[in-house]
């Protein structure tokens, strides 16, 4: 591993022996950078440099971190019930919170499972989709369609509906069950192409999963609410369920809640994970329209959904998860999101001259700076760290996704670093 960026504390010395990274070849990745403390937008490393964190942890932080509200929930939940085995008993956090994303949602979403990760909620999402069919009694619908770009986690249900060629899991290909992979209907052009695919598969697909609005780690791509709609309708027309999965969408990245109601869609299942509980512990959702739950209703024990992860509805996970929610009521994170909007806007559009630049756009908390190539990324990180900012750039894009309490100077400190440590990467390139 290269060597130290900041003075090293013992533990991560001794530790990164033991340690297995993610998204790292251990041999080559630089070595990661102790945090000791966190605050606001603002993580504190080891060696007492503050840095601005424009990723607020993988978009799960949308609060800050440490928010108050949320620390003294988890400390009173602590003391009385941190958890409880889902199977057969209950506690009120978790009905509290299925309660209230049921009635966030639009429509008839009004059924929660609950589980520990993205990744899972869409295994769970899927595996609701195919036994969708088979408790109705229609035998071949097993599979999924999915979408180029598109990302929806690590595991090996997840790996099969992520793009299989520019995905990270291309090499797994042919080791789990292949699913069906078509364009994003973009135009019109597109959008007949999918109908002709859909209609060639109809009688073995169960469902559409779909990122909306944004493929997200499938490199930041925006596509319009009238794909959404178009996709609606195609489910329909074709009898197939249609899966969003706002785990990076959801609450307020966007500059909406949801993208789904945003956008006027209900989708028959919804998965939601990353900033539900604002980044303090994790847990997802997958949330489903009455007459999905209905399919598994009924005196026959075999058409039950058969899940239940030990740690299913932990009650810590899900009493952040309603100090989140208590958030979003109470302070005006939806308006922070559009102020955030407007200045990325600004802060990144100079960039836009910068050799190598192919893009740069903006939704909600998301500002993304497109690339041919990305520079030499050694060099580029440490030009961030230099001004003071974490920003973990990833294939051909340099983004920001800060948490929506961040002050305007911090705002400007990433954007203006992005601005000058790209430029300076770009010209030496
Ligand atoms: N779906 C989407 C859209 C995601 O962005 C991610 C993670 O980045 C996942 C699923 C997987 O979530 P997790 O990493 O919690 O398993």
């Amino acid at each position: 591993m290269a060597p130290p960026d900041c003075a090293e504390p013992r533990w991560l010395k001794a530790g990164l022996d033991h340690i297995w990274l993610p998204y790292a070849q251990m041999k080559t990745a630089a070595r990661p950078l102790p945090v000791v403390a966190s605050e606001g937008a603002r993580l504190t490393l080891a060696d007492g440099r503050v840095l601005v964190d424009g990723i607020a942890s993988w978009w799960t932080a949308c609060h800050g971190y440490n928010h108050p509200h949320i620390a003294e929930a988890l400390r009173e939940q602590l003391a009385r019930l941190p958890h409880v085995m889902f199977g057969g008993l209950a506690h009120e956090q978790a009905y509290r919170l299925a309660t209230r994303l049921a009635a966030l949602l639009p429509g008839d979403l009004e059924r929660v499972f609950f589980t520990e990760s993205g990744s899972v909620s869409v295994e769970v999402a899927m595996k609701m989709a195919v036994q969708y069919w088979m408790n109705r009694g229609v035998a071949g619908r097993t599979k999924i369609l999915s979408f180029r770009g598109g990302y929806h986690g690590d595991t090996f249900a997840t790996m099969a509906v992520c793009d299989p060629e520019e995905g990270m899991h291309a090499k797994f290909a042919g080791v789990f069950a292949p699913q069906l992979i078509g364009d994003l209907p973009r135009d019109g052009a597109a959008l007949a192409g999918l109908r002709q695919l859909v209609e060639a598969h109809a009688h073995e697909l169960a469902a559409i999963l779909v990122e909306p609005r944004v493929q997200g780690a499938g490199g930041m791509v925006f596509h319009e609410d009238q794909v959404l709609r178009d996709l609606r309708q195609l489910a329909d027309d074709f009898g197939l369920l249609l899966i969003f999965d706002e785990i990076f969408t959801g609450f307020g990245r966007t500059g909406a809640m949801f993208a789904c109601a945003e956008a006027g869609v209900t989708p028959d299942i919804v998965t939601l994970s990353k900033a539900l509980t604002g980044g303090t512990l994790p847990l997802a959702a997958t949330l489903a329209r009455k007459h999905v739950f209905d399919a598994f209703w009924g005196d026959e024990a075999d058409k039950a959904l058969m899940h239940g992860p030990t740690y299913m509805g932990n009650a810590l996970a899900c009493a952040a998860a309603n100090a989140s929610l208590d958030l979003f009521e109470s302070e005006p994170r939806l308006a922070q999101v559009a102020r955030i909007a407007a200045r990325l806007e600004d802060g990144l559009a100079p960039c836009r001259a910068l050799p190598g630049v192919t893009d740069v756009r903006v939704m909600g908390a998301i500002g993304v700076v497109e690339l041919e190539a990305m520079p030499e990324p050694r060099a580029l990180q440490a030009a961030f760290l230099d001004r003071g900012v974490w920003i973990r750039p990833f294939r051909n894009v340099v983004y920001l996704t800060p948490a929506f309490v961040i002050a305007d100077g911090e705002l400007e400190q990433l954007t203006g670093a992005v601005r000058a440590a790209l430029g300076e990467a770009l010209l030496r390139a």
